[in-house]
């Protein structure tokens, strides 16, 4: 998975974390610098990322939420990952997501 990092213009401090999405879509995190805060985004798909400090346990923690409801028994398994993106401030933010086994039609 390849993860294209913007910074807003209108807000410097603020990036936005992106792929190009097998289904075609184009999903969107947020994070803003030095911020505690995950930003997130499911696509149609199935597909998942967070990004931010400890994005992975964020990550896995919502998976499990969302199954705990019933969410996502149809794209069976997830597998994740997790990299990490050059934020445009300098260092690094880590990057996690997860690949259903069988993605949703887009
Ligand atoms: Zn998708
Ligand atoms: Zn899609």
């Amino acid at each position: 998975m390849e993860f294209i990092v913007r910074k807003l213009a209108s807000r410097p401090d603020t990036m936005l974390v992106r792929y190009d999405c097998a289904c075609g879509c184009k999903p969107n995190a947020e994070y803003k610098q030095g911020s505690d805060e995950v930003g997130s985004e499911h696509c149609c798909c199935g597909n998942v990322h967070f990004v931010g400090p400890n994005a992975k346990e964020h990550l896995e923690t919502d998976l499990s939420e969302r199954k705990a409801q019933g969410e996502d028994s149809d794209v069976g398994e997830y597998t994740i990952s997790e990299t990490k993106v050059d934020a445009p401030w300098g260092g690094t933010i880590p990057v996690a997501y997860a690949i259903p086994s069988a993605a949703r039609e887009h």
